[in-house]
């Protein structure tokens, strides 16, 4: 990955804490140097208590942008020139796009995840979808979806974050309602299975949203946000059910080719960011 670094080298970067495992550095600077473009992404991290002056940071040292990451996507909000209403309406930023000195916020995760569902072969329209967590990411894949056409529910272990996100959402889609079905009866009718929840990932990789001791239902499709590891637990159970499985790769590919469109106004080599996402997690 060599970088053409020189006077005229644009930066964009990663605002999170912490950023150390992130791959998108990778992702990215593998896609400009496809590209050839004198472009580089540096990790940024940033304590809590310090979000506004990075912002303000981006902005007085001429960055193009830089993605947002756990724990700031809610937060970095009050601190842009703008919000696009996507993003206001998902209620998390994960893009910020610095055009003329503003700073103006992006949500590439919604795109991502529905590129990444196609992909996998899922059309969501007229489909019922159930969504585990209320988080910033569960609240991109709800809006993708009901979006796109689909039925949601969301099932979340602290129900005030889920009223939180049912009543965030209802002005725009007043058929969004809470529910105290179980997973097991949300599923029987469901055609997808979304897990939002950090639940599977490394190193907790024996651990599952979905109970042991309930059967998997084979008619299902599940999609797994958890992109490390590649397989988890979760999407181990459903393809012994003989449930169709997505991984979580392809949304941070997409949402992450997103981000670089809106950046460099080129298109992303999704290719290649693939292939330094898989080769970085040592696949
Ligand atoms: P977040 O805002 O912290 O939300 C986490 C959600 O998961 C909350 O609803 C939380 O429930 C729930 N949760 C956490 N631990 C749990 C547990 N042990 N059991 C049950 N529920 C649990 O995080 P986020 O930003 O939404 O991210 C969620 C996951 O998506 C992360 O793993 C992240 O890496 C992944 N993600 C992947 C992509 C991608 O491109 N593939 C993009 C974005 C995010 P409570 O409300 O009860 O706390």
């Amino acid at each position: 990955m060599p970088l053409n670094i020189n006077g005229q080298t644009k930066l964009v970067g990663l605002i999170g804490y912490p950023v150390e495992h992130s791959l998108s550095p990778a992702m990215h600077n593998s896609a400009f140097a496809a590209l050839n473009l004198s472009w580089c992404y540096v990790p940024l991290p940033v304590h809590p208590d310090r979000l506004g002056e990075a912002v303000a940071g981006l902005q007085a040292l001429s960055f193009v942008g830089a993605n947002v990451t756990v724990p700031h996507k809610e937060a970095v909000m009050s601190y842009l020139d703008e919000v696009i209403p996507e993003a206001q309406a998902i209620g998390a930023v994960n893009t910020i796009v610095v055009r003329d000195g503003q700073g103006i916020g992006y949500n590439t995760d919604w795109q991502g995840f529905l590129t990444a569902l196609s992909e996998g072969g899922f059309d969501p329209h007229g489909k019922r979808a159930v969504v585990l967590g209320a988080g910033g990411a569960a609240r991109a894949v709800v809006y993708a979806l009901v979006q796109a056409g689909a039925q949601v529910t969301v099932l979340n272990r602290t129900l005030a974050r889920a009223q939180a996100l049912v009543r965030d959402f209802s002005p725009l889609f007043p058929a969004l309602s809470l529910t105290l079905q179980t997973l097991e009866e949300q599923t029987a009718e469901a055609h997808l299975l979304v897990n939002a929840t950090p639940v599977g990932t490394w190193p907790e990789v024996d651990q599952s949203p979905w109970p042991e001791d309930l059967a998997f239902p084979g008619h299902l499709t599940v999609f797994d946000l958890v992109y490390n590891p590649h397989q988890t637990k979760l999407l181990q159970q459903a393809r012994a059910a003989g449930a169709k499985d997505i991984g979580g790769l392809g949304m941070l590919v997409h949402q992450g080719a997103v981000a670089f469109e809106l950046w460099t106004g080129e298109k992303a080599p999704v290719e290649t960011m693939y292939e330094v996402a898989n080769k970085t997690l040592g696949r």
